[in-house]
């Protein structure tokens, strides 16, 4: 079976046909999914759908950095509460964007370091959005360890190996799939396997031959199949080491039905 560790079925753009994607993940044996958080109200959403269909959706909780302006008491309190549940099984998505600076780079760390405090004293994994901000993401992963992933890896096989390093997970997605992206394939195949996650970021980046598309989960398989191609393995190997990590990272995925 194959786990996809980060998805926006909270997005609105797969909120109306859910039932179907659901269908078409199970077909292609994509049997858990983490539904993850931006913002307040699509955390929210993600910890109800994970309720709704608990075993097989779980929801990770934050605020990322594009929204780090939102950031304030009255949601850490609310975090802390639906922490609380087994539903819940990561802090994110959290980070800093250099690329888009949709919110001022100050308050990109002010909530991105609130986040990481907060993960830390509920002791849940995080899941970190990271562009154009490896560097920097990446020196204060050094000083502050906890467990976590990269989402959506971009960096160089350099920072690749930095960020395994550290002990973090690096989440690969539609990305590996394109042609341009030799960096990610690079990174990709030079860390060890136990660093390695799947993941689709759905409804963005589809993998080739869906690439412009909207992104679904079922296509965790298509970037499982393109894993197995680069590290010369079975699809059953990367399926079985993927899935390993991904209950070793967020034990809570593994614990529940
Ligand atoms: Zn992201
Ligand atoms: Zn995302």
């Amino acid at each position: 079976m194959f786990i996809d560790t980060h998805c926006h079925l909270n997005h609105e753009r797969l909120r109306n046909d859910l039932a179907e994607c659901l269908e078409r993940a199970i077909a292609a044996d994509v049997r858990k999914m983490i539904v993850v958080g931006y913002d307040a109200p699509s955390s929210e959403e993600a910890f109800r759908l994970s309720l709704a269909h608990a075993g097989t959706l779980y929801a990770a909780i934050g605020i990322h950095p594009h929204d780090a302006a939102t950031w304030n008491d009255a949601i850490a309190a609310r975090f802390r509460t639906l922490a609380c549940t087994d539903a819940v099984v990561a802090i994110g998505e959290i980070g800093l964007d250099f690329y888009r600076d949709l919110s001022p780079r100050e308050q990109q760390y002010r909530a991105f370091q609130a986040q990481l405090r907060l993960a830390e004293e509920l002791n849940l994994p995080v899941i970190i959005h990271c562009r154009e901000a490896y560097e920097e993401t990446l020196a204060l992963l050094a000083s502050h360890p906890l467990p976590g992933v990269m989402h959506c890896w971009g960096g160089t096989p350099e920072q690749a190996r930095w960020a395994a390093s550290l002990g973090l997970a690096l989440g690969f997605g539609g990305t590996l799939t394109f042609s341009s992206a030799h960096n990610v394939r690079d990174s990709a195949t030079c860390v060890a396997l136990e660093h390695l996650l799947l993941e689709t970021d759905a409804p963005y980046l589809a993998p080739v031959p869906y690439r412009g598309k909207r992104n679904e989960p079922a296509f965790t398989r298509i970037v499982a199949e393109k894993l197995a191609a680069l590290r010369g393995l079975d699809l059953e190997q990367v399926a079985s080491i993927t899935t390993q990590n991904a209950y070793r990272l967020f034990p809570k995925l593994a614990s529940s039905p």
